[in-house]
């Protein structure tokens, strides 16, 4: 909610009307508050004569006050004012019990039901809407100020769900959706602290897409987006356990962190990240006529030690793509 809401609820509450609802059965009661009332600027008047239908109508006309009779045909007026004060729509409605009898045992009984206020019949009318005006005017507020929390809560939220979106939109790449290279670094540095305290081992692979220069000069560089973006969504696949990580290190340079795997077990998927994206069958002219693309993989493992950098585990991935491309591209491979 914007902050000229906020003030337009406040803005409101001086110019609220009292809505006064009477539940009576004796019209002339009726009659006589209806006159009292009616010259009164700010106040509007509901009868309710059906003691049956108290309910619904407070419901449906939403009083900001009921003046409630307590004897009535068939029901007890103490009993309706219970009902108001357990229901979740009226719990906070004031209700001014109008009684016939000026009687401390049936007070105390009003307000032991929940009255808020107790007036003998027939009232005088500058009592009668000084209180109705009071009680209305303190509703009102009540209403307002749970309304703008509400508001209040609502935009907090908003705020916060805003704040996620936008922290998880500075870690992603734009292109691919995968991990950025700030990210990458920040979690690999999170990933090296956690391994060498727990002394599991950390892998990571290196992929850099093969004669990728050469797909632009054939293709195109929007069509060479969208085999990047292709490639990214067969490592973001391959990327399936809670720690595991895949980000675009720069260009056609892909990486993925594996926490708790070994060696073995990172080179098993690097094997199944450079199938799968051979697997896409996308064309290429390099290195013959009928190729489709393909990655390098450099992979590395270590039980980090806390005080070596992480670097070194990129590093020693990069010496492995090295060699990947120098065997020939389209493989996997690792240094020990
Ligand atoms: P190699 O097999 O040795 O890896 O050869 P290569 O051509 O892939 O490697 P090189 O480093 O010479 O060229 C990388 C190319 O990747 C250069 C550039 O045209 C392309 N490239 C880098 N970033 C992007 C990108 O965001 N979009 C597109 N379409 N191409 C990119
Ligand atoms: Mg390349
Ligand atoms: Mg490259």
């Amino acid at each position: 909610m914007s902050t000229d809401n906020l003030y337009g609820t406040a803005n409101l509450e001086s110019n609220a009307k009292a809505m006064v609802l009477l539940i009576d059965d004796q019209a002339l009661v009726g009659e006589v508050i209806r006159r009292i009332l009616i010259a009164e600027e700010g106040i509007d008047f509901h009868f309710c004569s059906d003691a049956e239908k108290a309910m619904s109508m407070a419901l449906s006309i939403k009083p900001t006050v009921i003046l409630q009779d307590l004897v009535m045909p068939g029901i007890d007026g103490l009993d309706l004012v219970k009902t108001y004060k357990t229901h979740e729509e009226l719990r906070d409605l004031p209700v001014i019990v109008l009684s016939a009898k000026d009687d401390a045992t049936v007070k105390s009984q009003a307000f032991e039901a929940g009255a808020n206020d107790y007036l003998v019949k027939l009232p005088d009318a500058i009592e009668l809407i000084a209180r109705i005006r009071y009680h209305s005017k303190a509703y009102t507020a009540l209403k307002q100020r749970d309304e703008m929390f509400r508001a209040l809560r609502t935009s907090q939220q908003q705020l916060q769900e805003s704040n996620l979106a936008l922290e998880k939109l500075m870690r992603a790449d734009g292109l691919t959706g995968l991990a950025n290279r700030r990210h990458f670094d920040e979690y690999l540095d999170i990933e090296w602290k956690r391994a060498a305290r727990e002394q599991y081992s950390l892998s990571l692979l290196m992929i850099d897409v093969d004669y990728f220069k050469a797909f632009n000069d054939s293709f195109g560089h929007v069509e060479g987006d969208y085999t990047l973006q292709k490639v990214a969504q067969v490592i973001k696949e391959h990327c399936a356990r809670a720690g595991d990580l895949g980000a675009r290190y720069g260009g056609e340079e892909f990486v993925a962190i594996f926490p708790n795997t070994d060696l073995d077990g990172a080179y098993k998927l690097a094997e199944e990240i450079r199938t799968a994206v051979q697997g896409l069958r996308v064309s290429h002219i390099k290195p013959d006529e009928q190729s489709v693309v393909t990655v390098s993989i450099g992979v590395s493992s270590t039980i980090p030690q806390a005080h070596f950098s992480p670097v070194s585990l990129v590093e020693t991935a990069d010496k492995a793509l090295y060699q990947a491309k120098h065997n020939g591209r389209n493989r996997s491979e690792s240094t020990i």
